[in-house]
């Protein structure tokens, strides 16, 4: 058994219920237990040019899985639930109804074509930082240190909804 954290992301349609339905989408899949999902956070969209705030706002999370499935094999069930949730037609670039990003996974490193763990922005981004926190204080980000002491780090904006 392995412990991951994915965390989440939704801007464009129903973001609540998109949030419930990958959720549930991911709870019921083979080789996954749920083991937490944090509070959620409303945060501005962010463009490569930094902070958009005429884009829709997105709601961020993470979730907590034991899995025995390998880290491809996840990122793999979490681009298939991405995929079944991607209704929505993007009006910006970068918008979507749903993203889901492999965060840590069991503190493994490693980086090929698919794949780079930890996730390489997780450590800046206060959005995957505050909720991780909640659910795990003592949480530790592989090569970068504590989730707390990143988080205070972190400047960017996160609202609790
Ligand atoms: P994005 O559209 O920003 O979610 O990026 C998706 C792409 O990032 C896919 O091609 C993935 O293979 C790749 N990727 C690399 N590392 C990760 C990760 N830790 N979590 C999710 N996607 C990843």
């Amino acid at each position: 058994m392995t412990h991951a954290v994915i965390a989440f992301g939704a801007n464009l349609g129903d973001r609540e219920a998109t949030i419930a339905s990958a959720t549930r989408a991911l709870a019921g899949t083979e080789g996954v237990t749920l083991v937490a999902v944090s509070p959620v956070y409303e945060t501005p969209a962010i463009r490569g040019d930094g902070v958009d705030h005429d884009a829709p706002g997105y709601l961020n999370g993470v979730l907590a899985v034991d899995t025995t499935l390998e880290p491809h094999d996840l990122l793999d069930v979490l681009q298939a639930i991405e995929t079944e949730h991607g209704r929505v037609r993007a009006e910006h670039w970068g918008d979507r109804t749903l993203d889901l990003d492999l965060i840590d996974f069991g503190g493994r490193v490693l980086a090929d074509d698919r794949l780079v763990l930890p996730h390489p922005r997780a450590w800046q981004r206060a959005f995957v930082l505050q909720p991780w926190l909640d659910i795990e204080p003592d949480a530790v980000l592989a090569g970068r240190g504590s989730v707390a002491a990143l988080r205070l780090a972190a400047h960017d904006e996160v609202v609790r909804r």
